[in-house]
C-alpha cells in the first residue's frame, strides 16, 4: 500500500528476532527479562493471571503479578512460578515497578476502569520503560486519547482489538480506505507501536513500517487470548526485542499457537500451545 511506506507479511521468514528461542549457558532468571503485570481487584483477577502465564511462556524469567491488597489470594493462584505483590495504597505504581526492577510492564486486562487507572498507566509511562497497553489501559483514555498520545513513547505497545481502536483513534479506521492506512496514521499519532487484532492482525511501527499477520485461526475468538497476546508481547520486549519486533512475533507465535487449538478449547489450553509453537519456531530456526 502506497501510503503505508512498508508493508510486509509478519511470516516472512527472518523479518524478526525472537530473544529466548535459544538460552545462554550462562543465563539466569533474572537476566531473562523481569516482566511485571497489573492485576485487577479480586473477582476480576482472570486476565492478569493469563497475561502473567503468558509471560513466563514466553520466556520471562521472573514474572511478577501486582495487585490491589483484596486480590492477593486470587492473583496468587495463576501460576506457582508467578510472584505475586499487593500495591500499596499511596505508593505510585511507577514505585512498584522500580522495586520489582521490572524490564516491562503489561497493563489493562481486568485492571478495572477509573482515575486509579489512569494514573497508574501515566506513572509507569514516566517512566519511559517497556510497557504494553491493552484493553482498559486504553479504552481509559478514550475522553483524552491526546493526553496517552504526548505520554507514549517508541518502547510502547498498544494492542486494541477493533473496538478499543475506535474509543482512541475516533473515527481514524471509517475515514481511512483500509485497516493497513488506520494503522500506519495510527502509530505515526500515538508514536507507540499500535497492534489492531482482528482476524487478520495489522501492525504499525510509529517510524511508518505496517505488518499484517494472516497465520492464526479462528479457534482464537474466545474470551481471554486477547490477554494471552500481550503477556507473550510483554515477554519479548522484557527480554529486549524492539517494540516493533516484539509486537510482530508475538502476534504471529500466538496466531501459531492457535491453530494448534482443537474444536472446545479455550484461552486456558491456547497457554499451553504456547511452548509446542515457541519450540517448532526455535527449531526451524535452528535449521
Ligand atoms: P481480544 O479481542 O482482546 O480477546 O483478542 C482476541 C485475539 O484473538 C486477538 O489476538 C485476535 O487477533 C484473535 N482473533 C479473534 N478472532 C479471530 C479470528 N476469527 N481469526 C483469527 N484470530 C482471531
Ligand atoms: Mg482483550
Amino acid at each position: 500500500h502506497g501510503e503505508a511506506g512498508h508493508c510486509a507479511q509478519v511470516n516472512g521468514p527472518g523479518l524478526w528476532t525472537v530473544p529466548g528461542l535459544e538460552i545462554e549457558a550462562e543465563a539466569h532468571k533474572h537476566s531473562r527479562g523481569r516482566l511485571c503485570v497489573l492485576s485487577g481487584p479480586a473477582g476480576a483477577t482472570g486476565a492478569a493471571r493469563i497475561v502473567a502465564q503468558a509471560g513466563l511462556a514466553g520466556g520471562a524469567g521472573f514474572v511478577t503479578l501486582l495487585c490491589p491488597p483484596s486480590a492477593l489470594m486470587e492473583a496468587s493462584t495463576a501460576s506457582l512460578a508467578v510472584v505475586t505483590k499487593a500495591l500499596s495504597r499511596d505508593g505510585s505504581f511507577a514505585e512498584a515497578l522500580e522495586e520489582a526492577k521490572a524490564d516491562c510492564a503489561v497493563m489493562g486486562p481486568g485492571a478495572g476502569l477509573g482515575e486509579t487507572l489512569r494514573e497508574r498507566v501515566l506513572s509507569a509511562l514516566g517512566r519511559e520503560m517497556a510497557l504494553v497497553l491493552d484493553a482498559d489501559a486504553l479504552t481509559v483514555f478514550k475522553d483524552d486519547p491526546e493526553t496517552l498520545f504526548e505520554a507514549l513513547h517508541a518502547r510502547c505497545v498498544l494492542t486494541p482489538h477493533a473496538g478499543e481502536f475506535d474509543r482512541i483513534f475516533k473515527d481514524l479506521r471509517e475515514n481511512c480506505e483500509n485497516r493497513i492506512e488506520a494503522v500506519h496514521e495510527a502509530a505515526a499519532r500515538s508514536g507507540a507501536v499500535v497492534v489492531l487484532k482482528g482476524p487478520d492482525t495489522v501492525i504499525g511501527s510509529p517510524d511508518g513500517e505496517v505488518r499484517v499477520n494472516v497465520h492464526a485461526s479462528a479457534r482464537l475468538a474466545t474470551a481471554g487470548t486477547g490477554d494471552a497476546l500481550a503477556g507473550l508481547a510483554g515477554a519479548l520486549l522484557a527480554q529486549g526485542a524492539s517494540a516493533f519486533d516484539a509486537a510482530s512475533a508475538a502476534v504471529w507465535i500466538h496466531g501459531d499457537a492457535g491453530r494448534r487449538m482443537g474444536a472446545g478449547e479455550t484461552a486456558a489450553e491456547l497457554l499451553t500451545r504456547l511452548p509446542g509453537a515457541l519450540e517448532a519456531l526455535r527449531r526451524q530456526r535452528a535449521r
